[in-house]
């Protein structure tokens, strides 16, 4: 416990894998050192033997000697090499690696030393056997420097004690090879041990990553197992009381309620199809896929498959058909892997045909019987025909793929047939067809005895004991029982898939009484969108159904609804593409979009909220929430329009009143402006009393002349003063102004204001002598500001007052012409624009006046 405890902290050290990498890498090179050492040994012998030639013609006089040497050394270096083999020679290859080089060093040097000494030629031998094992032996610099030292120190010390030196360029001439030698050997020595390390170390890595990436694998397929097998057992619960509702054994179900309890049966079993695939998968993985033989026939097998897809085939318009080549004898195999095999060919088939046929024909070949499931469908690219039966692979992978799939069916077909010895094929064209060909032994029982039914049927029998006490065990039977799915129920999953073509595109009314908005439903599933569609229509909305993104793009122009809700993964086109088409289009631009999917990243979310998309929902949907948000996003919509109608509304009627007014300055140009400046100075009143402008203020302050549009032109436009005649006529204007807006909706509660403007706060004015409180604030304002910029307006007949002169005026008739309080805020308006001057100012004038 200790012990490991320590390597691990030292793993954690300068490099991770520092101590492991050391030791892997010694490990390696004693291993090394083991087989070159033994192939030292031989080469060692061989250059001996042969170099004893150069000592027959060099030194014949001592040739015996020589030869002698060399026999000792061969003789000694293969003991090493028989060594080597044994246990001893394993535990200690460095020892015998030295050892190896020293007697072939030192031997050399002893000839040395016999045939001249320090003139000997034979110093070249030295250097030889030094460069050799440089490349022999994978010595490390240290022990390469050790033996060099001594193979030097055995060359020179004898030389230097006993033997006089006369030729010293001889002398200095081998040593300085030997030395140079020596250099070159130990830096070769560093450099190659330095090499094989980073070598070593590259291949460790990787190994260890490598084994990393096993142990991941594992994990993740051990965890694939048990998550399925977990989910499993509630499936398998919720499946048994839904079949016995869907098969009327639980009493009669109202008709109304029928489709959805069919609906959750089906999935239930679709469901359970993909969990009992992916525990399949998982098992064939691990090895733990058990064959179960028995004598079969293949045609028959077929025959019945085949006919048990017969009603889907047709639903989707194709012709499914079998031939029998000939007839097959029995044959020993697995009949559920088989079947499985065949079934997800065929499944494959129907999938990936729109139109024509597959044809399903089974036969018999040398040593061999086979089925091929032949169809007129998609096909399969070149360039994928090479993957198709590894885990996990789609030619369409991408999320507008059409077709739904796990992309394990073809793969547990191939590792069922590699179970079964055989082998599967497939032959394909782009847009043709594809056909897939798979071929077993005859002699499986043979191969495979162990896999014999009877044989597992005899051991069963014999632990039957056991098991019958067992309750837990028995309870996992019964749910192994109820788990399993056999063709019929594939054959049913498969027919409710086609319900997609039947159902492209409904509308359901909304239910009535109630009418909420428009939605139109996008969603590939066939249940869900039947689901969301009844529901929502039920809570009130009229729903449209499209099945993939460019059927809802197209629903969407078609119907113009107030919400799109729309999954993102579908075929063709998918939810981001519509979102983005509905939210660039001009006419679909204010449509709100909710998307929905099964996505559980973040990331889909923002890029869906980035594209437009006015809210999200993730699956599985919560019906409820679901019809809130649609209401909600209704409501805003609704709200919008609203606002968006009555803005316009505005722009609309102020044009109108402006057009009004601006027709009775160009009849009259003598008040061209008159109308726009009351209407700004009476919005200083306004402000000063603070109440709202509104349009009906403004409308007031603007037509409140509009009557003179009935004042013939003699009066409206003489240049002198109106006779008291004519000044009858003209005082006609505000009943004319009063009558003329009447008659228009939008202005009839601005009339009573027109008529009463020229009314005076003391009852004195006209056409009807009201008084005080009576006369409309609207008409009091205007009076005001009507007879301040009358007076400070040039006319023929005199000139303008200055704005104090004329604010004086209005000061002057406060509480009899016009009402005191108005004239008090108005003055107090001009005071503060500093149109007339602060009160001070005023006073200090009026003392000077
Ligand atoms: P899945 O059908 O669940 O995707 P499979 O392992 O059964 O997975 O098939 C893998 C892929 O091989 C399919 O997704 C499809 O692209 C291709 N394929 C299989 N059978 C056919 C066929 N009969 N015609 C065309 N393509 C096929």
């Amino acid at each position: 416990m200790s012990k490991s405890l320590t390597i691990k902290q030292e793993n954690i050290g300068a490099s991770k894998y520092a101590v492991p990498i050391r030791q892997g890498f010694l490990n390696e090179t004693l291993e090394k050192t083991v087989r070159d050492v033994k192939l030292g040994a031989i080469v060692a012998s061989i250059a001996f033997a042969l170099f004893n030639i150069v000592d027959y013609i060099a030194y014949r006089e001592i040739y015996f000697l020589l030869t002698l040497i060399r026999i000792g050394v061969i003789f000694l270096n293969l003991i090493i090499f028989g060594i080597m083999h044994s246990a001893f020679g394993k535990r200690y290859p460095l020892v015998f690696s030295m050892l190896e080089y020293l007697i072939c060093g030192l031997s050399i040097v002893f000839m040395v030393h016999i045939s001249g000494g320090y003139s000997s030629p034979y110093y070249a031998g030295i250097n030889l056997v030094m460069l050799a094992f440089i490349f022999l032996l994978p010595l490390d610099a240290k022990l390469t420097a050790i033996i060099c030292l001594i193979l030097y120190a055995a060359y020179i010390i004898p030389i230097v004690v006993r033997q006089r030196i006369e030729r010293l360029d001889v002398f200095f001439n081998n040593n300085f090879f030997l030395l140079a030698t020596c250099v070159v050997v130990i830096i070769s020595a560093y450099l190659s041990n330095q090499m094989r390390y980073r070598e070593f170390s590259g291949r460790y890595n990787l190994a260890q990553a490598n084994e990393e990436l096993k142990k991941l694998d594992t994990l993740k397929s051990q965890f694939f197992a048990n998550v399925s097998h977990e989910v499993r057992t509630p499936l398998t619960s919720i499946l048994a009381p839904v079949q016995s509702m869907f098969q009327g054994d639980v009493g009669e179900i109202p008709p109304e309620h029928k489709h959805l309890i069919a609906q959750v049966y089906r999935n239930a079993l679709k469901l359970l199809d993909m969990i009992n695939q992916m525990l399949d998968f998982s098992k064939f993985e691990a090895g733990r896929m058990q064959l179960r033989l028995r004598p079969m026939y293949l045609d028959e097998l077929a025959r019945d498959t085949v006919s048990i897809f017969q009603d889907v085939t047709e639903r989707k318009g194709l012709k499914l058909q079998y031939i029998q080549q000939e007839e097959l004898p029995a044959i020993f195999l697995d009949p559920d892997k088989v079947e499985r095999i065949l079934t997800n060919l065929i499944r494959n088939a129907i999938k990936f045909t729109e139109t024509g046929s597959i044809t399903v024909r089974t036969g018999a070949g040398i040593g061999l019987q086979y089925f091929e499931v032949r169809d007129t469908g998609i096909g399969i690219p070149k360039e994928h025909l090479s993957n198709i039966f590894k885990r996990f692979q789609q030619v369409d992978g991408s999320s507008t793929r059409k077709y739904e799939g796990t992309g394990l069916g073809l793969t547990i077909a191939k590792e069922a047939t590699d179970l079964l010895r055989g082998s599967i094929s497939v032959q394909s064209e782009e847009g043709r067809g594809s056909t897939f060909r798979v071929e077993f032994p005859y002699d499986l029982e043979r191969i495979m005895p162990e896999a014999l039914l009877e044989r597992r049927v005899h051991e069963r029998r014999r632990t039957r004991f056991e098991y019958d006490g067992d309750e837990r065990r028995k309870e996992h039977r019964r749910q192994e029982d109820l788990a399993r799915i056999n063709t019929p129920d594939i054959a049913l999953i498969e027919k409710e898939m086609l319900e997609v073509k039947d159902r492209e595109t409904e509308s359901l009314p909304a239910s009535p009484g109630q009418r909420i908005g428009k939605v139109v439903l996008v969603e590939d599933n066939v249940d869900l969108r039947a689901y969301i569609s009844k529901m929502l229509s039920r809570f009130g909305h009229e729903v449209s159904t499209a099945v993939d993104g460019l059927d809802g793009w197209e629903q969407v122009q078609n119907h113009l609804p107030d919400v799109v809700v729309s999954d993102i993964m579908m075929p063709r086109m998918d939810g981001y593409e519509l979102l983005s088409k509905i939210k660039t289009s001009e006419k679909t631009r204010g449509i709100a979009v909710i998307l929905i999917t099964a996505k559980p990243e973040l990331e889909s979310k923002l890029q869906g909220l980035e594209i437009g998309a006015d809210d999200y929902l993730p699956k599985p949907v919560n019906i409820r929430e679901l019809d809130a948000r649609i209401k909600n996003l209704i409501t805003t919509r609704k709200f919008q329009l609203a606002l968006a109608r009555e803005t316009e509304l505005n722009t609309r009627m102020e044009e109108l009143s402006m057009s009004f007014s601006q027709s009775l300055e160009i009849r009259d140009f003598n008040t061209a402006g008159h109308s726009r400046d009351v209407l700004n100075l009476g919005l200083i009143i306004a402000e000063g009393l603070g109440i709202p402008i509104d349009r009906q203020l403004r409308d007031s302050l603007l037509l409140h002349d509009i009557g003179k549009l009935g004042i013939p032109d003699r009066v409206l436009l003489k240049e002198s003063s109106l006779t008291p005649e004519e000044w009858e006529i003209m005082k006609k204007h505000p009943e004319l102004g009063a009558n003329l807006l009447g008659h228009f909706e939008t202005y009839k509660e601005i009339s009573a204001v027109i008529l009463a403007h020229q009314e005076h706060f003391d009852g004195t004015g006209y056409p009807n002598g009201l008084k005080g409180e009576q006369i409309p604030l609207f008409s009091r304002i205007i009076a005001i500001a009507d007879a301040y910029h009358a007076m400070t307006s040039n006319r023929p007949y005199r000139k303008a007052l200055t704005p104090m002169q004329a604010v004086s005026e209005l000061i002057e008739h406060r509480g009899t012409q016009f009402d005191a309080r108005l004239v008090d805020v108005f003055s107090d308006g001009l005071r503060r624009r500093r149109i007339i001057p602060p009160v001070e100012i005023q006073l200090e004038k009026g003392r000077q006046g």
